[in-house]
């Protein structure tokens, strides 16, 4: 097949909505979370999914992550794990909603509503494949996991994270993946399979003085001081690399752009200096090649009379892999002016292994793409700038995909904003998408 033909299938157009009519809104410590649209999602599964609740195992993980479990009576290949999240951001202004956020209205052929694309369509692909393998008598010869998350959408720490404690659970019970696939890349021109992910962590930068009068600032309050940091982050930022990956990701993409970058990407390393060059004016192109400030947040006095005895301020910093936290607070170090003190936040940063491209589950990923997808898709190997939860895996799986299988239009409305909607004629080369990666697994 080389031409994709769109066609909506009634029975996921209706389970999507179904499943947007549930509001699974996740908090940050899981206390205030309303458990009872979780109850309900779950309870539409088991209806929607006899199959698939028959063949698999199912377990609760912490307060309300769920993992299926097919075991293989002889296993001949290392376990398969596909990953969704059942939470959703909440609504945001419903007076800018044209249709209710949580009504799953199926409009001018797309199914609306908060959590219709991030992440309902995917967890909806991975439970209509395996349903209907199992209706058609797909006996997987490997162990078949499915990890639906119940507060990726949050910062939650590590003991509550859906996917921290179900990545846990595997590997003490020894388990060993074959690959996993999470959200990220999408079918849009090319298909974009993120094989690394950024690491974000926060820095804050603060100064402590006598503080005082207003009236008697002398030369300077320790809030100024802290201005001088800020602008030494963003004056002096880390040092461009290319990683291999972005290197692949920028020759495979150089097809879609014309003129000079198409140049310059093609061969990223004799065209150094105009690829650097091009990243000074493109934060996209910047944010693949080191490791990023962004500073976010800053205090002094809550007075304006007060002279602070405290100032602070926060830099989110994402980490190219490879780099460490040592190198940064190094860099730091050497670039801030006296008296001004560095440390980390609360949060330990989760990094991920970057996914190597010359294995064996890559090339069958890239086949099933071609399958569904036609075979002139262009597979961009990317660099996540974004954070998914498959980062606590790295224990378990060397081949992370962050890959939805979702085919991408202009007819999209944009995850956790108003008016978030999927068109229902994608639906189907999703389903699809997962259905021929397994098939093509077991033989
Ligand atoms: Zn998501």
């Amino acid at each position: 097949m080389d031409k994709l033909t769109l066609q909506a299938n009634s029975v996921y157009t209706r389970h999507l909505q179904d499943m947007v009519r549930f509001p699974t809104v996740s908090t940050e410590n899981d206390g205030a979370t309303d458990w009872e649209p979780f109850d309900g999602f779950r309870s539409f599964l088991e209806k929607a999914y006899p199959l698939l609740h028959r063949n698999m195992q199912r377990v609760m993980i912490g307060h309300g992550s769920l993992l299926f479990h097919w075991k293989a009576e002889h296993a001949r290949k290392k376990p398969v794990l596909f990953m969704a999240h059942q939470d959703v951001v909440p609504a945001g202004e419903e007076r800018k909603w044209i249709y209710p956020p949580f009504s799953g209205q199926l409009a001018e052929g797309c199914v609306w509503g908060r959590g219709s694309v991030d992440c309902k369509a995917m967890l909806l692909f991975l439970m209509e494949a395996a349903e209907e393998l199992f209706r058609e008598g797909f006996r997987p010869c490997f162990d078949f996991y499915i990890a639906l998350g119940h507060n990726e959408e949050v910062f939650a720490a590590k003991d509550i994270k859906g996917s921290a404690l179900t990545a846990a659970y595997l590997q003490e019970r020894g388990v060993e993946l074959g690959c996993l696939f999470d959200e990220g890349g999408k079918v849009a021109g090319g298909a974009a399979v993120s094989l690394g992910e950024k690491t974000a962590t926060d820095i804050v930068l603060y100064a402590d003085g006598t503080g005082g009068h207003a009236a008697r600032p002398g030369k300077g309050t320790v809030l100024g001081l802290i201005g001088k940091a800020i602008a030494a982050v963003e004056d002096n930022p880390m040092p461009y690399r290319l990683l291999p990956l972005v290197k692949a990701q920028l020759q495979a993409s150089a097809a879609s752009y014309a003129g000079e970058k198409q140049k310059i990407f093609s061969d990223p390393e004799a065209y150094w200096p105009q690829v650097c060059a091009s990243a000074k004016e493109d934060s996209q192109l910047d944010a693949l090649l080191h490791t990023t400030f962004a500073v976010t947040m800053a205090k002094g006095s809550e007075r304006s009379n007060v002279v602070p005895s405290h100032a602070e301020a926060v830099v989110n910093v994402r980490l190219l892999p490879g780099d460490t936290t040592e190198q940064v607070l190094l860099h730091l170090k050497k670039i801030l002016p006296a008296g001004v003190n560095i440390r980390f936040s609360h949060n330990t940063p989760v990094f991920a292994p970057v996914t190597p491209f010359d294995t064996v589950e890559f090339r069958l990923l890239k086949t099933a793409i071609h399958e569904v997808y036609g075979t002139d898709t262009q597979i961009v190997p990317s660099l996540l700038t974004g954070a998914t939860d498959s980062r606590y895996y790295g224990g378990v799986c060397s081949n992370i995909f962050r890959f939805s299988g979702r085919y991408h239009t202009p007819a999209f409305g944009d995850i956790h904003r108003e008016n978030e909607k999927i068109p229902e004629n994608v639906l189907p080369a999703g389903v699809a998408f997962f259905k021929t990666f397994l098939k093509k697994y077991q033989d």
